[in-house]
């Protein structure tokens, strides 16, 4: 890890093509340090923590047009204060929740973007739809009129190699694709959330929108 914050910004900014949304992932990452990558030209922060975003968010009000995105999982009951926080939720990850956010949104009067996330492949150490179970709450999330479901967010596995981390992300891009053929008029799938710091190449490769990307901004977090 080299240079100042701006200079990696600037040199993975230009490794992307402009159509893609660079995310800055700031969990762990103090709010003077999210003041720089602003200053830098960055305005998509991510984090994954709702109370800790809080903190850093009131320390940042007079940057008021950071749009925040809510990229962890998310229990039941912090999803009003993801709604009170965030404009976009990346981790909607089951039906419950989904409904739950709808009627919230209902509630506080907001519309909300949603990314739906899949697992293409198992893995017990993620959250998200198999890919069956998306396909069949369709007709359910169809109905969630307060959500503006915007597409789809996937994390491959671990220990995965380029080739079959290229599938995961391939295979997203299908999902989206056939799930957009199905004409649902209350879901959209333009978006696809995928690539973090050691595979968004590949991600933007097989056409990602968005990038979620800590590590080779800020460096390596303590635990
Ligand atoms: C931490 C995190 C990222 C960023 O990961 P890096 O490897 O640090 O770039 C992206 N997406 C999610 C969901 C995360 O939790």
């Amino acid at each position: 890890m080299s240079g100042s914050i701006s200079e990696r910004i600037n040199t993975v900014r230009a490794q992307l093509p402009p159509s893609v949304r660079l995310i800055a992932v700031t969990k762990q990452v103090p709010s003077d340090v999210i003041r720089a990558a602003y200053t830098a030209g960055i305005r998509d922060f991510g984090e994954n923590r709702i109370q800790e975003a809080i903190a850093k968010q009131a320390e940042l009000q007079d940057l008021s047009d950071i749009t925040w995105h809510f990229i962890g999982h998310l229990q039941s009951n912090k999803a009003k204060k993801a709604l009170e926080n965030f404009q976009w939720i990346h981790s909607v990850d089951n039906l419950k929740l989904a409904q739950r956010l709808n009627e919230l949104a209902q509630q506080i009067g907001i519309s909300p973007c949603v990314c739906l996330q899949v697992k293409i492949l198992p893995d017990p150490n993620k959250s998200g739809w198999s890919v069956p179970q998306l396909l069949a709450d369709l007709p359910t999330l169809n109905q969630y009129k307060n959500l503006q479901i915007q597409g789809l967010m996937t994390i491959p596995p671990l220990g995965l190699n380029d080739q079959e981390i290229m599938a995961v992300f391939n295979r997203t891009r299908e999902l989206a694709q056939e799930i957009r053929e199905q004409n649902w008029p209350h879901i959209q799938m333009q978006h696809l959330s995928m690539g973090m710091s050691g595979d968004y190449q590949l991600a933007v490769e097989a056409g990602a929108t968005m990038v979620r990307l800590g590590t080779i901004l800020f460096g390596e977090r303590g635990n």
